[in-house]
């Protein structure tokens, strides 16, 4: 039973066509610090709005597309600036619903206003080519043209800025977007979508279905809608991948990790230290990049147990509105629960707790969905938590006897999202670039972390085969390339 409404609770509801539905308030949405707080309330689209949303995406789509990208990038732009104005507002509101801590949500609502105005700015880019004709009489020439209404999937741990990476390019690039949030994050995701709308957005160009993963299948599978971005977990992206096929439309993935951080002994084991904590438990741990295995030569292992320990024991865990608080709550009980299975799991398979271990559930943590930093150290590289993502505050520490054993055991996952080598050795990081299957590597830094101007995504089961998120690459996704031959005959 969720608990009862709050008097400040939010009451959000789905847009369509330019207009908010009326919201009774049947779900709520919980502040994952003290569960007992409602942050708001919404309403789940029917099978019925689902299908006028995708409808309004359709018939809005030809004005749209007609703007021309810069009118589409100063509403987006707009946008950014409007985002600016409500900052603190936005962030507070988003650590309540998320759980994040307040520097966090500061730095993700930062990141999506430098995200808005990077998207924005792309409409002055140029683009197509031009092309020799053997006839002096033609051009050759290729253009861009939006793929039509997309649809957006997006996950809770990001709930502002995933959605902002994806939505901004689709719109500047001439799409029409029917938008799915996670349910745990329905509400800043509701405030989100009217910032988009104060800044201009047409109705129908952007609509908003709140609702669970149904809501987000019938966008799948439904004719209204040519491309899906998507960014959750393996299992729900692998079945959209499947219809996306069998319809012959576009799909982007943006699915787990199981991150390696490698440690080499010419290392700095402080920066390793410091950087492997801050990937595998800052955001609970609750990264696609979070770093999930820590692989060090076994020369350095116990200075770098000391190093890690000492690393864990100075963060402190708790409500991410308090001052000083580094790693935040799970978003969910649900997850807090998987993840201590996990553990224990892992405990049952011959992991020893070097650190942490433990879901902290006794009177003083108010029912929030917290679980301790937890480092472990594995001796079998085959058990389950060095195979199945965890996604909390959890890391496994390996020992191998040379570099090459550190890059197969790396590799030794279906993932390919990031990877971190730590090395103070050219040669070294050279072979990791070379060697490691990953979207991402990072050399002396964290395996979280990436620019918005530069391309993001894995490879193997971490994404799926379509162009690369953010940077310029976003545009590929959302446009489809002509090549138009142009004979004057006058
Ligand atoms: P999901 O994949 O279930 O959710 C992601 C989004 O997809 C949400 O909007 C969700 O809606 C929606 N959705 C759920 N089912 C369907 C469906 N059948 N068709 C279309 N859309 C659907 O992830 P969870 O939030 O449940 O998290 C579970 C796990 O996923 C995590 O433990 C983690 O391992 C991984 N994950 C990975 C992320 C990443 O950044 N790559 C981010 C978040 C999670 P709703 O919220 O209403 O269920």
């Amino acid at each position: 039973m969720p608990p009862a409404p709050t008097a400040d609770a939010l009451l959000c509801s789905s847009l369509i066509a330019g207009d908010w539905l009326p919201a009774a308030g049947d779900c709520a949405s919980t502040n994952p610090a003290h569960p007992g707080e409602e942050v708001g309330r919404f309403d789940a689209a029917s099978e019925a709005e689902v299908d006028r949303a995708i409808d309004a995406a359709n018939e809005a789509l030809a004005d749209w597309r007609r703007r021309g990208a810069l009118e589409r990038g100063a509403i987006v732009r707009r946008a950014a600036e409007l985002l600016a104005a409500r900052a603190e507002p936005t962030a507070r509101l988003l650590t309540r619903e998320e759980g994040k801590t307040l520097p966090e949500a500061r730095a993700e609502i930062v990141r999506t206003v430098e995200t808005l105005h990077f998207h924005a700015a792309q409409a002055w880019v140029p683009v197509g080519e031009t092309f020799a004709s053997p006839d002096p009489n033609e051009q050759i020439q290729t253009v861009r043209a939006p793929v039509g209404p997309v649809a957006v999937i997006t996950p809770w741990n990001f709930p502002v800025l995933i959605p902002a990476w994806k939505i901004a390019p689709a719109l500047v690039w001439g799409c029409t977007v029917v938008w799915k949030p996670a349910s745990h994050t329905a509400v800043i995701a509701s405030e989100f979508a009217r910032l988009l709308v104060d800044a201009g957005v047409p109705a129908g160009v952007l609509n908003l279905v709140l609702g669970p993963g149904r809501v987000g299948a019938q966008l799948v599978e439904s004719p209204g809608i040519r491309a899906v971005t998507f960014t959750g977990s393996e299992s729900v992206g692998r079945g959209i991948a499947r219809v996306g096929a069998e319809r012959g439309v576009r799909v982007q993935l943006e699915l787990g990790g199981h991150n390696a951080a490698i440690v080499f002994p010419d290392a700095d084991l402080g920066v390793a230290a410091r950087a492997i904590v801050s990937g595998a438990m800052l955001s609970a741990g609750q990264k696609c990049t979070a770093t999930r295995r820590v692989i060090a030569l076994a020369e350095i292992r116990e200075p770098l147990i000391e190093r890690l320990s000492a690393e864990i024991r100075a963060l402190r865990v708790g409500d991410g509105l308090v001052d000083g608080v580094d790693v935040s709550p799970l978003i969910s009980a649900d997850a807090a629960g998987e993840v201590e299975r996990e553990i224990q799991q892992a405990r049952a398979d011959g992991a020893e707790v070097l650190a942490g271990g433990d879901v902290l559930d006794g009177p003083s943590w108010n029912g929030g969905h917290f679980v301790a930093p937890t480092l472990l150290a594995v001796s079998d590289p085959a058990i389950r938590i060095c195979r199945e993502e965890v996604f909390g505050p959890v890391c496994a520490m390996l020992a191998v006897g040379d570099d090459d054993e550190a890059f197969r055991l790396a590799n030794a996952t279906r993932f390919g999202l990031s990877a971190a080598v730590f090395t103070t050795s050219a040669r070294r990081a050279r072979r990791a670039l070379d060697q490691l299957d990953a979207g991402l590597l990072h050399v002396n830094r964290a395996t979280t972390g990436s620019e918005l101007h530069a391309p993001f995504g894995g490879v193997k089961a971490s994404s799926g085969q379509s162009p690369r998120e953010q940077g310029q690459t976003a545009r590929d996704f959302f446009t489809e390339t002509k090549t138009a031959y142009v004979v004057a005959v006058s």
